[in-house]
């Protein structure tokens, strides 16, 4: 192995079996700063681009929380990656979860249910973004999904409408109430996004669906420890992002730590060490990222260092100490302050490829990256947003219309932003939901991973086979909402 620090031997380009010829970019991760990289090393006959990433599809996790909640469907934002890449005819893509990188040997080793590929490369550019953090109560996880995936919304949409569901059975005043009480952790933009929207379900959509219940009588708590709710934006705009939510019903608690994480509730201590408890059912996690493990090795490897999310602390042009050929971007790079945003990512994935291709030229002096800063934005409710670009603060109407404007350009593909328009029509000019479907399959299988996940020394056949899986036989309503296990980190999250 490779000293930490030290470059790396260096290789002729294009030396690699892989490239034929050319220079070979291994792009890891599919999501904003892959996808970038990628398309800006289109026009570009010298290089040859494998993109190697754990999902077929390129995720845009900003409008996650709309999947989650009955307004968009997963196609609309997780396009294949693939179809989006299908005319540019000098990458490939590879489904693959990479394990590891070897500096030294200049090599990828990825897995999937077709086995293990090692892929050589030139230049590398890690993009494997960030996962949830639970800051060290992992178990959390199991009653608390998170937000990253298209799983955990898929899975929070089971768990929000399937609420509604048991709560129209449920005869017990106690059982309804805690149905429908909905506790949503973390009040950073996804927070605020995921509690406004459930309460527009609540006192909006879901009126006239049920006989028995009053979903109005839904309460929405959105739960930080911060003193104010979306703190990276200004007092001003952090008030009126909150008067709006309190409009729409949602209660807010600020300051206020969660201790625990059970299937009926959660338990909140108060800066004085008060402790209360909230009974509920739905659990959401918007709080906390980590960054992918891959941080952590090329750290170790390279001798760079990793701050507290575990990013990786690169140079100054997003490469690795001593490693000009490896660019870790994204959500996984600590660089500058910069936070973890799709703008961070798209603009470092161009800056990488741009370095790549100067360096063919002979003319790269390691420019370092320079972030355009072009403002940053959270919905609340259909109708109302808070926005700031460059100090120009706007919120309500005129910021959702620019929210509205933003998320349609950047939306992948021009099939998906017909659609999404459509369906933005019919759940905000309309009340409708459209997309509320939640099959037995999903259930049975999350069920099945959380069995797993409690046998951690179990046999080898009590995964499958003749050997049942306990609690996946039953195809009750309350299945919707049982607490369910997260895939394990180290199986493939989805397959094409
Ligand atoms: C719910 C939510 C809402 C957000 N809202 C906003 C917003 O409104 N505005 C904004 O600017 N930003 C927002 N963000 C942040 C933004 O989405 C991220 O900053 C951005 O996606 C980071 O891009 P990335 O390429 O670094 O990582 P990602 O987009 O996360 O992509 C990571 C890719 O790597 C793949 N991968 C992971 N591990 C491996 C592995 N070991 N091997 C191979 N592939 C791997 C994944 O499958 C994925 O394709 C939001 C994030 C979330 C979760």
């Amino acid at each position: 192995m490779h000293a930490p620090g030290t470059p790396s031997p260096a290789r002729p380009s294009g030396s690699g079996t892989e490239g034929g010829g050319r220079h070979h970019v291994v792009v890891v991760g599919s999501g904003f700063g892959g996808l970038f990289t990628t398309r800006a090393l289109a026009r570009d006959p010298r290089v040859k681009v494998t993109m190697i990433a754990s999902t077929g599809h390129h995720l845009f996790q900003p409008l996650l929380y709309q999947v989650a909640t009955g307004i968009l469907s997963e196609g609309e934002v997780a396009p294949a990656t693939r179809d989006v890449l299908r005319r540019q005819r000098n990458a490939r893509v590879l489904l693959g979860t990479v394990t590891e990188v070897d500096l030294a040997r200049r090599e990828v080793v990825s897995t999937s249910p077709a086995g293990t590929t090692t892929t050589s490369y030139d230049s590398l550019v890690v993009a494997a973004g960030a996962g949830q953090s639970y800051f060290g109560n992992d178990h959390f996880a199991r009653y608390a999904p998170g937000m990253k995936s298209i799983d955990d919304a898929l899975e929070l949409r089971g768990r929000i409408f399937g609420a509604f569901e048991l709560a129209e059975l449920a005869t017990d005043p106690d059982v309804r109430r805690r149905l429908l009480t909905f506790v949503v952790v973390g009040a950073g933009p996804t927070g605020v996004e995921m509690a406004g929207q459930i309460a527009e379900l609540a006192h909006r959509a879901l009126r006239g669906n049920f006989r028995h219940i009053d979903p109005r009588e839904s309460r929405i708590v959105l739960v930080d420890g911060a003193p104010a709710i979306l703190g990276a934006f200004s007092e001003r705009l952090s008030r009126a992002a909150a008067r709006q939510l309190e409009r729409l019903g949602v209660e807010i608690q600020l300051g206020r730590l969660v201790t625990g994480v059970d299937a009926e509730g959660v338990d909140l201590r108060d800066t004085d060490g008060v402790t209360t408890r909230i009974e509920t059912q739905t659990k959401v996690w918007a709080a906390g990222v980590a960054a992918s493990p891959l941080g952590a090795q090329l750290a170790e490897q390279s001798g760079a260092s990793t701050d507290r999310a575990g990013r990786v602390r690169v140079e100054p042009d997003c490469t690795l100490p001593g490693h000009p050929e490896v660019f870790v971007i994204g959500d996984m790079m600590a660089l500058d302050d910069l936070p973890g945003v799709a703008q961070v990512a798209m603009q470092a994935g161009v800056h990488a490829a741009s370095r790549i291709r100067r360096r063919l030229d002979g003319q790269d002096h390691g420019e370092p990256f320079r972030f355009q800063d072009k403002g940053s934005m959270a919905t609340v409710s259909r109708f109302h947003a808070v926005a700031d670009v460059r100090g120009l603060e706007l919120s309500g109407f005129p910021a959702w219309v620019m929210w509205l404007a933003v998320h349609v350009f950047y939306l992948i593909g021009f099939k998906n932003r017909v659609t999404t328009l459509l369906h933005w029509a019919v759940s905000f000019v309309g009340r409708g939901r459209s997309e509320r479907t939640a099959t037995l399959q999903q259930v049975r299988a999350r069920q099945a991973l959380a069995a797993l996940e409690e046998q951690p020394a179990a046999s080898p056949g009590a995964a499958g086979g003749d050997d049942p899986v306990p609690g996946t036989s039953g195809s009750r309503l309350d299945d919707l909402t049982s607490p369910a296990g997260r895939p394990r980190s180290d199986a493939p999250r989805q397959s094409t």
